[in-house]
């Protein structure tokens, strides 16, 4: 353990989970710019790490698995963010030191800023005593960003609104997936923009914006049943289409993950992120073996599991 995540006293360990969207439909844009969604999130186990503990500023240092290089250290970082919101809205008159650890992938459609957003908030409410409760913590989050409450809840949720409105799904037993890392992020506006355009373009792959969006009720049945071909046959993310239209190159990996024993590949969020669902745990390590066989990098993770929580 290296010294700046070793415990000290004084310091408080959150853990948060990085998400996929299992079910992602996109309405038309809305008048504020945003668009309506419906989401079935799953938290993952791919987590991000966050120390907090007492300082005169605000100061954060990320580090991780993963390249952080595109992550900021200053006023843009999410969880900075979440600490000065915290902060002001309790009244908090000192700051703190954020330690980030990242195992999600940067800009990759699997929400680790806004895990980290999560924990942020998770640690410095335990940190200052603030002792907010969750219907606080959530109406928070929802102010720092559309993912930010789902990483509060974890488990496996319903999201609509910006997909921030949430509803806990039953989900039984466990779903194991494959995630594939691709080194060059997606930038979700820029994601969303394609959407938008390809729909102009009334391109053929495309339909047009539902009303109304909605999960799709055959994906809840699954995950309350907990059956992964089910839920393969109904899974879907209307981002998929535009994601791949800016980076056409992930279709091969796509195809690859398909043949090779995964009931689908999904562009994960905004992408570009890829997430196989598999059959269970063995059917997974065979899908990892393969895919890291062909030089990419693959891992197991499994879900649901728990939002951000207080672990030290
Ligand atoms: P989402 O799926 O929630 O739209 P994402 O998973 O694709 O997001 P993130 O890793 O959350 O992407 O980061 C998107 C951008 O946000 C990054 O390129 C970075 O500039 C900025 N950012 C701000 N704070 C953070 C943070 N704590 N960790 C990572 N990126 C951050």
């Amino acid at each position: 353990m290296s010294g700046s995540t070793a415990w000290r006293p004084g310091r408080v360990h959150v853990r948060a989970p990085g998400k996929l969207n299992l079910f992602f439909e996109v309405g038309d844009v809305q008048p504020d710019g945003y668009h309506d969604v419906a989401s079935a999130y799953q938290a993952v186990s791919l987590h991000e790490d966050c120390w907090a503990e007492e300082a005169d500023d605000f100061t954060i240092s990320v580090t991780g698995a993963v390249d952080v290089s595109g992550v900021p250290s200053d006023d843009r970082n999410l969880a900075l963010r979440a600490a000065r919101l915290l902060a002001k809205e309790i009244g908090h008159r000192g700051g703190v030191h954020l330690d980030i650890v990242k195992q999600v992938p940067v800009a990759g459609g699997m929400g680790g800023g806004s895990a980290d957003a999560a924990a942020a908030l998770v640690a410095c409410d335990a940190l200052w005593n603030a002792d907010l409760g969750t219907a606080q913590l959530q109406r928070l989050a929802s102010r720092l960003g559309a993912d930010v409450p789902f990483a509060l809840m974890g488990g496996t949720a319903v999201g609509t609104g910006r997909g921030d409105q949430l509803s806990p799904a039953l989900a039984k037993g466990r779903f194991d997936w494959v995630i594939v890392p691709d080194a060059g992020g997606l930038s979700t506006p820029d994601v969303y923009g394609r959407l938008d355009e390809l729909r102009r373009r009334r391109n053929v792959d495309i339909a047009p914006p539902p009303r109304a969006p909605a999960v799709a009720p055959e994906v809840l049945q699954a995950l309350r049943a907990g059956d992964a071909s089910v839920l393969a046959e109904h899974a879907r993310n209307d981002l998929q289409v535009a994601a791949l239209s800016l980076r056409p190159d992930l279709r091969d990996t796509l195809e690859l993950g398909e043949r090779s024993g995964a009931l689908v590949g999904l562009v994960s969020g905004s992408g570009p992120t890829l997430a196989f669902l598999a059959a269970g745990p063995e059917d997974a390590l065979e899908l990892q073996v393969t895919l890291s066989a062909s030089g990419r990098t693959a891992l197991h993770v499994h879900g649901p599991v728990a939002g951000a929580r207080v672990i030290g």
